[in-house]
């Protein structure tokens, strides 16, 4: 290739490559749109949680810890959860916990944005009881 050729060959690859449309966002002043599969922070509603632990036995990482008790009233020995725990730092964002799930009670969401200050505040699942 002629010196000449190899100079318009890179000034058009440079032409196109600055009018075409960015691939990135100026985050965190624009939200980049997530697929609604993204899998981000967690969402779990212990009301359908019916304690089975299948979330827990699927998790490769024994991320998930989970106490439950026997109903009583309506509930009579149904299994009801009093304490859910993610371990932070452990999860892998798999996702197989939430597949496990027959309820959809564990769920990921698309929300991306997990840092906080404090661990307890990351975007895995706490409830029932505080550990100290
Ligand atoms: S997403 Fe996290 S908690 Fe769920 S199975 Fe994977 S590692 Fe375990
Ligand atoms: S698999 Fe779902 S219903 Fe079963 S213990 Fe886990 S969150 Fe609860």
């Amino acid at each position: 290739m002629s010196k000449g050729k190899g100079l318009v060959k890179g000034l058009r690859r440079t032409l196109q490559t600055f009018f075409a449309k960015p691939v990135t966002v100026e985050y965190p002043r624009v939200k980049p749109a997530v697929d609604p599969r993204y899998r981000g922070a967690f969402a779990f509603d212990p009301e359908k949680c019916i304690a089975c632990e299948l979330c827990a036995r699927a998790c490769p990482n024994r991320v998930i810890r989970l106490k439950w008790e026997k109903g009583e009233g309506s509930g009579a020995g149904k299994r009801r959860v009093t304490e859910y725990r993610m371990e932070p730092g452990l999860c892998l964002f798999c996702g197989l916990c939430a597949e496990a799930c027959p309820t959809k009670a564990l769920a990921m969401t698309p929300r991306y944005e997990l840092a906080t200050r404090r661990r307890e505040e990351a975007g895995l699942v706490a409830f029932g009881r505080q550990e100290r």
